[in-house]
């Protein structure tokens, strides 16, 4: 489907400030931060919404994480091949298209274009490939095709289950135990107890066709694919074996990156990823954040509401990406702080004696290569628009330029005037936050 349009993103390597550094990410399957060093291309996929709801805040944060990763790629010097999915058929959607008398495809097709003009303000490059589970019905037959080769497929009552111990390597992106994992299945979508499955943990690749629900005409028989082999199959199809990266919101641990991995491991006979990656949940105010709740805080009412987009992204990035944390209101809270921030930047920016850039340089790139610490990143911009409003060291002389570039005799050039401190500070701001004060 088509994706959303693209910001610019400029690149600092063209203004003589060379590449970041290698960037490392916190992989869950293994625990730890591991190197994301792809040879020329990075490749990743994203789990994208099930267009029920426009997107709230903890969506907004997740796509925000993996275009903060983009952009690190990107300053390293890699291209990045993305692929995010839309889920425009499955239960959640159906029901609540059920619930509210709408038809199913238009409240897909409204709440996405929602998502596209949400994801545009906040200046968030979209995937190469932005793909709805509808339109990948033939992939994901096929990969049960391979599946059912592999024997790792059975049928209950028409529907077909994928075997999940077919799987060596099955469990090891969680970690969890089996305990564990019962509960998150059946919490999460999964039919732990459905008779005649041979594992409580297998899970739906096909569903035969119920009543009053859509279904699609395949080799199959009819019916619609099952949630986890639709990331699987689109995943292989666009982006190949052994992506760099899967990533999502830490919801999606289990079960659904681990079932969508062992889907594409038993087909492939390679790891999946070399990477998982998983963003942290918004709460609101002390709570889950969620439409039950009716505290969801969204995107697109915010716009409404008047508020800067750029407000908002900033908001967002002053968490870190792993951690669950609140949405605060009122003049304490998140928004009214990273307006503040901005003030305090846009005043910076407008000085006529702005501070050396080259430190920002430095600190920017350090941060985001260091597992997205964007928090870290924001104190620097800080930091420097601090120096700048400080009058006891005004006028700054510039000092060094960026270490990237010590050989760079154009790079000293640049940032030995005022007005390429300021320029150099905004294109940081751009190419690496996504952010244009
Ligand atoms: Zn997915």
């Amino acid at each position: 489907m088509r994706s959303w349009s693209a910001p610019d993103v400029p690149s600092l390597a063209d203004h003589q400030l060379g590449h970041g550094p290698q960037v490392r990410v916190h992989d869950t399957a293994s625990g730890g931060l591991v190197d994301s060093d792809p040879s020329d291309t990075a490749r990743m996929y994203v789990c994208g919404i099930t267009p029920y709801d426009a997107t709230h805040l903890g969506h907004a944060s997740t796509y925000l994480t993996f275009d903060l990763l983009l952009r690190a790629w990107r300053d390293r010097g890699l291209d990045v091949s993305y692929t995010q999915n839309v889920t425009d058929v499955d239960d959640p959607l159906l029901e609540r298209a059920l619930a509210t008398g709408v038809d199913w495809e238009e409240l897909a097709v409204r709440e996405t274009d929602l998502f596209r003009e949400d994801m545009t303000a906040l200046r968030v490059v979209p995937p190469q490939n932005f793909v709805g589970a509808v339109e990948s019905i033939p992939l994901v037959v096929g990969l049960v095709k391979t599946l059912q080769e592999r024997g790792a497929v059975y049928e209950v009552d028409g529907d077909l289950y994928f075997s999940v111990h077919d799987d060596p390597a099955f469990g090891e992106v969680s970690g969890y135990d089996d305990t564990t994992m019962d509960a998150l299945f059946a919490e999460r979508g999964g039919d732990p107890d459905r008779p005649g499955k041979r594992d409580r943990l297998d899970c739906l690749v096909w569903q035969a066709e119920r009543p009053g629900d859509p279904a699609w005409d395949s080799s199959l028989g009819r019916g619609r694919p099952g949630w986890h082999v639709e990331c699987s199959s689109m995943a292989l199809e666009y982006l190949g074996e052994t992506i760099d990266v899967q990533g999502g919101g830490s919801d999606l641990v289990f079960p659904h990156h681990e079932m969508s991995a062992s889907e594409a491991q038993v087909a492939t006979g390679k790891p999946f990823a070399k990477a998982y990656v998983h963003a942290g949940m918004v709460g609101y105010e002390g709570e889950k954040m969620s439409k039950s709740k009716g505290n969801l805080v969204l995107v697109s009412a915010l716009r409404r509401d008047g508020v800067d987009p750029a407000a908002i992204r900033l908001a967002l990035l002053a968490h870190h990406y792993r951690t669950d944390w609140e949405w605060m209101e009122g003049p304490d809270g998140d928004l009214a702080a990273a307006e503040a921030r901005l003030a305090h930047w846009r005043e910076a920016l407008a000085s006529s004696s702005p501070a050396d850039a080259a430190p920002v340089v430095e600190a920017v790139r350090t941060a985001l290569a260091s597992d997205l610490d964007a928090p870290r990143a924001l104190a620097a911009v800080d930091a420097w628009a601090t120096t700048t409003l400080t009058p006891s060291s005004s006028p700054h002389t510039p000092q060094h330029p960026t270490a990237q570039s010590p050989t760079d005799e154009s790079a000293t050039d640049e940032s030995t005037t005022d007005q390429s401190a300021t320029r150099t500070v905004r294109l940081v701001l751009d190419a690496l936050l996504g952010l244009t004060p």
